[in-house]
């Protein structure tokens, strides 16, 4: 069942206390948490976020709604889970009927520009909406993948670019285009965790594993855009808000990689909200989810869109964070995470099975995991289990029901929300060179 959203906007004028700051926001592609010392993993991987984390408030549970970049990212810029946004899998385009963060920031008088670090992001693929300058071309020198097509696409002109040249980008903006009239949101996606592994050769003799050399040139990077921020007088004017799309395997369930699964290890992302003398120097320890970010951003831009409708909902699934980061409040351990994996037809991916959806929610200290083309069923107790090795299913049917019982309530009400999913010719034509639809 589809539902009309009409969005009215209104800005709010009134019993505002703070003022509108920029807002910036940083997706670090593939970083997952515990493998930044941000986050306190023991190799320095990021000393720069770790730094910039002590005078911000942390989230220690954050997680992406899915480890794919695409899906993710469609999240962050609409508020939606994938379910609902129907961007379910890389190759597929955000449809331009839903309402972006970048949207609703440029209607509210600011000025908005994205800069990306792969042809994943690409504006073909929706993701520039909203955006007046989106930077997402690439010159092949710089491309760390040398595919020449990619789910149908052509990327001869480059697949992607180094932390270097991404910084060297958001930095041009803010020094040549950056209007000083407006407050601005700017949007910068790094991609070099994701494989290949192809850090400096400095970086690579620093650590052992070419990824946390990759995270560590990356945090470098950030680095010299924080300190750029800094030197051009913005740091106290704005919102800085750090996370990445998902994680990565590292073969702790048999991946090297990510998108086949809904570990820990691919979902639980960075996530940390600076901005001097607003936010507090914390750490929260409740569950988030990236689905928050549109309406904590929209708080903190003093930006209110209502849907006009007689059940007065919000537009996005999430919740504001607002209640943390400024008045100190604390997040809901109860609180569910919901988790999602999509594949079309049954195969492997790299000797993993995978057969159509998975799904999976985190209550608790507990984590349900359901893929019913692959038959499973787990449940973990992340207390004593964090790195999901024991499948508790058998042990406490109660518990896997009660879980079961809400995942499907979720995805019910996730799906129930989405538009009828319609597929362009150009997703047709790009699952069709996957092989996903025949
Ligand atoms: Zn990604």
């Amino acid at each position: 069942m589809s539902r009309a959203r009409s969005l009215c906007l209104t800005l709010c004028l009134c019993a505002c206390t703070r003022e509108r700051p920029n807002i910036i926001l940083l997706s670090l592609d593939t970083t997952r948490a515990d493998r930044t010392s941000l986050y306190g993993y023991d190799k320095p991987t990021t000393p720069h976020l770790a730094d910039f984390g002590k005078s911000s408030t942390r989230f220690d549970l954050a997680y992406a709604p899915m480890s794919c970049t695409g899906p993710t990212h469609a999240t962050m810029f609409t508020g939606l889970y994938p379910l609902t946004h129907g961007l379910i899998s890389n190759g597929r385009s955000l449809s331009p009927d839903k309402v972006t963060l970048a949207e609703l920031l440029q209607r509210a008088g600011f000025q908005t520009a994205g800069v990306v670090g792969s042809f994943v992001m690409n504006r073909k693929f929706g993701f520039a909406q909203g955006f007046e300058s989106y930077q997402d071309s690439f010159l092949p020198e710089h491309a760390t993948f040398k595919a020449k097509r990619w789910l149908g696409s052509d990327v001869s002109g480059g697949f992607d670019a180094t932390a270097n040249n991404t910084t060297d980008r958001a930095i041009r903006w803010l020094e040549e285009s950056r209007s000083s009239r407006h407050p601005f949101f700017l949007f910068v996606h790094y991609f070099d965790p994701h494989e290949p592994y192809r850090a400096p050769p400095a970086y690579r003799k620093r650590f052992a594993h070419p990824y946390d050399a990759e995270i560590a040139f990356m945090d470098a990077e950030i680095g010299r855009l924080l300190e750029k921020i800094d030197a051009l007088g913005l740091m106290d004017d704005s919102l800085i808000i750090v996370t990445a799309d998902h994680g990565q395997g590292l073969m702790q369930h048999g991946d090297p990689y990510h998108n086949a699964d809904v570990y820990e290890e691919s979902v639980r992302v960075p996530l940390i909200f600076h901005w001097p003398g607003k936010i507090r120097s914390q750490t929260i320890t409740g569950p988030v989810e990236l689905v928050d970010l549109v309406p904590t951003i929209l708080d903190a831009a003093q930006v209110t869109a209502e849907v006009d409708e007689s059940e007065h909902l919000l537009p996005w699934q999430g919740r504001s964070l607002s209640y943390a980061l400024y008045d100190g409040g604390v997040t809901p351990t109860e609180r569910s995470v919901f988790l999602h994996r999509q594949h079309y037809n049954p195969g492997k991916m790299r000797d993993i099975a995978v057969n159509g959806s998975l799904f999976g929610i985190r209550r608790g200290g507990w984590k349900y995991v359901v893929g019913e083309g692959e038959g499973r069923k787990e449940l973990y107790d992340l207390t004593t289990d964090p790195r999901e090795q024991k499948n508790l299913v058998a042990e406490h049917p109660t518990i896997a029901a009660e879980l079961s019982d809400r995942l499907t309530a979720w995805r019910q009400s996730a799906e129930g929300a989405a538009s009828p999913a319609a597929l362009t010719s150009e997703d047709k034509e790009a699952l069709e060179a996957l092989g996903y639809i025949q």
